[in-house]
């Protein structure tokens, strides 16, 4: 059974872990994240956690990720902290969000990763009961979204990395060039090892329970 836990890493045998991008789609920073999943060969996927005002601004890019394989989940429509919004607020965030990906591309979203981590209780049951599994991620120290250099992104993603782990970078939301060369140097040397690149719902699949907090 699922909780309503955010998971940051599923549990698996399986020489697996989901790279994840927040904030997008984004024009510059999505299309270099889709080259280096697609050079990584036809099996390796990712899954973007899209902002529903950046699909409404680039629903041509998030149906060219879709069309790739990878996984769209919701990130909330403005992005706000969600435990400043009343229940239905924070249902409008989801719901108008779900909705759009759904007309863009025309497939529900399963996953749903709440912006800044900034979550309560009540929101958690509600999300849950609405079928969305939660991601959180294993590697929040190597903080992409402050541009930390390419050397710490990597470094503190691979302490923590092991098989089942979700990995949160960012393609929205201001320069994400540091975060593209610390991807391409992790999707090169993980697929080295024999790792598979998947998506969370694929982790989901593969796993018969799950470790959150
Ligand atoms: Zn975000």
């Amino acid at each position: 059974m699922f909780s309503t836990a955010v998971i940051h890493k599923f549990d698996t045998d399986q020489k697996a872990v989901a790279f994840t991008f927040d904030d997008g789609p984004h024009p510059v920073y999505t299309p270099q994240i889709l080259d280096i999943f697609r050079e990584a060969g036809a099996a390796a996927k990712a899954t973007f956690f899209m902002v529903g005002s950046q699909i409404e601004q680039y629903p041509e890019l998030a149906r060219t990720v879709h069309g790739e394989g990878h996984e769209i989940g919701n990130h909330t429509y403005t992005h706000p902290y969600l435990s400043k919004l009343s229940a239905e607020e924070f249902a409008e965030e989801v719901i108008r969000t779900e909705r759009l990906i759904q007309e863009t591309i025309g497939v529900k979203p399963l996953t749903f990763r709440p912006p800044y981590f900034d979550y309560n209780e009540q929101a958690a049951e509600w999300i849950s009961s609405r079928g969305y599994i939660t991601a959180g991620a294993v590697n929040g120290e190597a903080m992409d979204w402050e541009q930390p250099g390419v050397a710490h992104i990597v470094e503190k993603t691979r302490e923590k990395l092991s098989p089942g782990s979700v990995l949160l970078f960012h393609d929205g939301f201001g320069d994400r060039s540091q975060t593209v060369e610390a991807v391409r140097t992790l999707v090169t040397e993980l697929a080295a090892e024999g790792y598979r690149l998947v998506t969370v719902s694929d982790l989901v699949r593969m796993s018969s329970s799950v470790r959150g907090e």
